[in-house]
């Protein structure tokens, strides 16, 4: 394990950079000296494994040195670590390597109501995409080595992958994320099945595979006649959780010869016209199969992939699904936001300008959402203008409660529970007693102290922002004011 295997990743190496991250390395090799990973390798693998992660998807160096950075503030001498960590590293990697470690508090257990909550949590936070990427790549190396862990934690680290981080790649457009996220928890949680699966797919594979090379043979001469220049062409097999979950789908059956993308051809083209071309060439070739051509480049997926589908029937009849893209649409489907930093000028920020992850983020996402507005895929879409104006907040026991932004201690009391609400007589947010009306900020920890027989005050009608915390309260006064009545 030495800092080569990342600095070798680099697409340039410059000076300063190489400089970073092996000073990050030694700083991670220091603190989690002696110290042992499950597995029994050393600790530090893990962290190098994360930025190795990072630095593959072309991250930018901070990040990455952030990466290798991750785990330190975990445990020990948080206090002094913290500041050495500004102080060797600077504001910019302490701060991403703080929101890497809350996330780490964020735990799923299972609870479906929270799913959703937990979810939006992490993108919430999407100022701090770099975040959200770092925790990823961190997951990946975990789930790699999830076998060295007792079955019950086995068991909950894979559900909350397959619940909460593989989706979350995926709608962040990680291909490649979200697929090895998957397939490693599906091993975990449904062995059987994957096992199946993974025999049923070698078993159509060995039988495609020579048809298959005569396809690919085909067309490439036939693309080449045409001038046509390829990049690259390749074929892709459906990852193994994505088939499991189409063999079981009603008009399958679990009948794999019905599933006509297990193995697609990839053609990677210099532009988009070279795109279309190909697409003309291959229609003019073989007869494509109704319904299935699809344009994503004119319209691309909500996650923003791009590429153009069809699928044909190739010699004999064989049908076979193709897709066509640029590099840097295959780069981007493979990497998804990832792959911004690799595209923007050069993937660096010049000296002083910092790369606004956020504003780029946001633009893109309200860009597809308003080209998808008409589709009845805009339900599903990512609601990143929802999340801006919503504060997600935490219980003690790391549970995400959802609250519109603005909203106060009293109002986290009520989305708890009415009796909560109405009985609370003070809050404890991020360890300090604070006044009820304090207005709660992203990832506050708050509990909420109780009094037995405490009457909710009409004052408090002037500092919450929930209906829900309103209804409650003029609900208890009137109840009161009848109480006094009598
Ligand atoms: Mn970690």
């Amino acid at each position: 394990m030495e800092v080569t295997e990342i600095l070798n990743l680099l697409r340039e190496k410059r000076e300063e950079d190489v400089d970073l991250i092996s000073r990050a390395f030694e700083f991670a090799k220091k603190v989690h000296e002696g110290v042992k990973r499950a597995s029994g390798e050393d600790y530090t693998t893990h962290p190098v494994e994360t930025a190795k992660t990072l630095a593959r998807s072309g991250l930018d160096v901070p990040t990455i040195a952030a990466g290798l950075l991750h785990d330190v503030l975990e445990d020990g001498d948080t206090g002094t670590t913290e500041n050495t960590i500004r102080k060797e590293f600077g504001d910019e990697i302490l701060f991403l390597v703080q929101g890497v470690t809350k996330l780490g508090k964020l735990k799923y257990r299972g609870e479906e109501r929270r799913i959703e909550n937990l979810r939006k949590m992490f993108l919430a936070m999407a100022e701090d995409i770099r975040v959200i990427l770092i925790r990823l790549a961190d997951r990946l190396h975990n789930m790699k080595t999830l076998e060295y862990l007792p079955p019950e934690k086995q068991k909950r680290i894979a559900l909350e992958t397959l619940e909460i981080y593989a989706p979350l790649a995926k709608r962040l457009g990680m291909g490649k994320m979200n697929s090895e996220l998957e397939d490693l928890a599906f091993l975990h949680l449904f062995r059987e099945d994957y096992l199946h699966t993974k025999e049923l797919l070698k078993t159509r594979y060995q039988a495609q595979e020579k048809i298959l090379a005569r396809v690919k043979y085909k067309l490439k001469e036939e693309l080449e006649k045409n001038g046509l220049e390829i990049l690259a062409m390749d074929s892709r097999v459906k990852h193994l959780y994505s088939l499991y979950k189409k063999l079981r789908e009603p008009e399958r059956d679990m009948d794999i010869r019905e599933v006509y993308d297990l193995i697609a051809l990839r053609v990677i083209v210099k532009t988009v016209e070279d795109c279309y071309r190909t697409l003309g060439i291959i229609h003019q070739m073989w007869k494509p199969y109704p319904g299935r051509i699809k344009d994503y480049i004119a319209l691309p997926k909500l996650n923003g992939y791009q590429s153009l589908h069809t699928t044909v029937f190739a010699l004999d009849g064989n049908i076979t699904e193709i897709q066509i893209r640029t590099e840097k649409m295959h780069h981007e489907a493979e990497y998804g936001i990832a792959a911004h930093w690799a595209y923007s000028e050069s993937g660096k920020p010049k000296a002083g300008a910092r790369i606004n992850p956020k504003l780029s983020w946001v633009n893109q996402l309200l860009e597809l959402q308003r080209d998808a507005k008409q589709s009845s895929e805009f339900l599903d879409s990512l609601r990143i203008d929802f999340f801006k104006d919503r504060v997600f907040c935490f219980t003690p026991k790391g549970d995400v409660i959802d609250l519109p932004e603005g909203a106060t201690a009293i109002d986290f009391a009520y989305a708890i529970h009415s009796d909560i609400g109405n009985s609370a007589v003070g809050a404890i947010i991020n360890h300090k007693f604070v006044g009820l009306d304090t207005v709660l900020k992203n990832t506050d920890i708050v509990e909420i102290k109780t009094q037995k027989n405490k009457k909710p005050n009409p004052e408090w009608l002037r500092n919450v922002r929930t209906s829900l915390a309103k209804k409650h309260i003029r609900g208890a006064i009137y109840k009161e004011k009848l109480k006094n009545l009598e």
